[in-house]
């Protein structure tokens, strides 16, 4: 027990809050824990508003259920009642103007069998999957090629933008051009460095055996549920304040608001997004400061829609947009109520716009964001339909792009600090909710075991 230790938490987005959690379990009762953000309430990308009379999650809304984070976190705080699991509805992929299956058995969208992709690559791609085994395979141990690079390369470009880049766009706004092979795959990455001798084999290898149970999950009450009982538990102090700078004192360290308050603690977590880390640490850690600065970043607005209950949707969970067609300009539709059941008497759905390098999030009015989800739903299902209830969110700069060789920045980065200070969020270890949670709880146990 660290006995009256004072804690800053720079940033109460998951991240944030995990970390806080973590240092009161550690620290106990007499620590002091503050958490600074300067918005209009606690939770960052995990944001939870009514919908068509709906609670609806406009931010993050499901996570990896297979990974051991959030289930483990939801055990420990007595929610696990609370998970819930996908009904089981699987998404389709929209290319060249069709609806497709998803394809089965891949990894991130690289395919383990050609077959799969039958309908939605043509023929001579097929030919091309089905021959890359016998086609000799370099691979340097350890190497990090853009996804697009090595799987474009090895199964053809039609398979990066119909299977591959839809995905990716999905979770990181991204494509497999500026998405790193372990970060995107790292499965696939490990077969290949133990010697797998093509990236059929390697996939195949990567593969997880089928096991029974959702891939995803989310909480029934949606994400603010586990907001508010990370900040109850955590016994926080929440300073609606921007942090500015962090300076080194001869106790510890002072946190300065934007207004130029100084918040004094033993150790600091830094949980900001990475485009706002430099300016808290260029004096105390430069280097660090620099490799945050270089981690580019994509925005995404997500228009969140109430339909009429019984509005003809399809049976899926959603459609992911592979390529940019000129006749859509989503690329994501999450059928909400079909994904996860449905709720009251309205049809929830969210569809997404903007990747990485455009400026559509920051610079497409709402009205215009509104008209657009109304055009795709009308290309995308054949439907035209007045909404009886929509919300605009836009994340800018929310989503970090993990580029080949990301893992090794991102080990300096965190070399680069001093003792007392640690920093969490999306653009370490990984960009999901579940990464998250492991690099705020590595955070937490950093600046405590201090
Ligand atoms: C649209 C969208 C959908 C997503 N869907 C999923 C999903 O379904 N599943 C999944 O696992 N992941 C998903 N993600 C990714 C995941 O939600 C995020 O990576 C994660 O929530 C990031 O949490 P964080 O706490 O690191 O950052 P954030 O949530 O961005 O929190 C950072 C906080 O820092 C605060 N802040 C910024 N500057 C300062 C400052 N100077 N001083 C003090 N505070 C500051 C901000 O106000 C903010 O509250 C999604 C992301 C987006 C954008």
């Amino acid at each position: 027990m660290t006995a009256g230790a004072r804690y800053c938490v720079v940033g109460g987005g998951i991240s944030g809050l995990v970390a806080a959690y973590r240092l009161r379990v550690s620290a106990g009762p007499d620590a002091s824990i503050t958490v600074l953000d300067p918005a209009d309430r606690l939770g960052g990308i995990l944001r939870t508003d009514r919908l068509g009379g709906q609670l609806i999650d406009v931010g993050a809304e499901a996570f990896v259920a297979r990974r051991p984070e959030v289930p483990a976190l939801l055990g420990e705080l007595g929610l696990s009642g609370r998970q819930i699991a996908t009904t089981g509805a699987r998404p389709l992929i929209y290319s060249e103007g069709r609806l497709h299956a998803l394809p089965a058995d891949t990894v991130n969208g690289i395919p383990s069998r050609s077959e799969t992709l039958a309908g939605l690559v043509d023929d001579a791609t097929i030919r091309w999957m089905l021959d890359e085994p016998r086609r000799p395979l370099r691979w340097r141990p350890g190497a990090d090629p853009a996804v697009a690079e090595l799987v474009g390369d090895r199964f053809g470009e039609q398979v990066v933008v119909r299977s591959v880049d839809p995905l990716l766009a999905g979770v990181y706004a991204g494509s497999a051009a500026t998405i790193g092979l372990r970060a995107a795959a790292p499965t696939v990455a490990a077969a290949l460095d133990g010697g797998a001798r093509s990236l059929t084999e390697a996939v195949r290898t990567a593969l997880p055996p089928p096991r029974p149970g959702s891939v995803f999950g989310a909480l029934d009450g949606c994400y603010q549920v586990l907001v508010d009982e990370l900040v109850r538990r955590s016994g926080l102090s929440w300073a609606q304040v921007a942090a500015a700078g962090v300076q080194r004192t001869p106790a510890g360290w002072d946190v300065v608001d934007d207004e130029g308050t100084r918040w004094p603690a033993d150790a600091v977590v830094l949980a900001v997004p990475a485009p706002r880390l430099p300016a808290l640490i260029a004096d105390i850690a430069p280097r660090s400061a620099a490799l945050a600065r270089d981690i580019p970043v994509a925005s995404a607005a997500v228009v969140a829609l109430a339909l009429p209950g019984g509005t003809p949707l399809p049976e899926q969970s959603g459609v992911l947009v592979a390529g940019r067609s000129p006749a859509l300009h989503t690329k994501a539709v999450t059928l909400s109520s079909r994904k996860w059941g449905r709720r009251g008497n309205v049809e929830l759905l969210r569809l997404s716009y903007g990747r990485f390098g455009d400026d559509v999030a920051r610079a497409t009015g709402d009205e215009d964001l509104l008209a657009w989800a109304g055009e795709d739903l009308a290309t995308l299902f054949g439907i035209t339909v007045d909404p009886v209830d929509a919300l605009v969110v836009r994340w800018i700069d929310a989503m970090p792009q993990y580029g080949p060789g990301h893992a090794d920045r991102v080990a300096e980065l965190r070399a680069g600090l001093p003792a007392g200070l640690a920093v969490a969020g999306a653009y370490l270890d990984g960009i999901g909710v579940p990464a998250c949670v492991a690099a705020a709880t590595r955070a937490a146990a950093a600046v405590v075991a201090r």
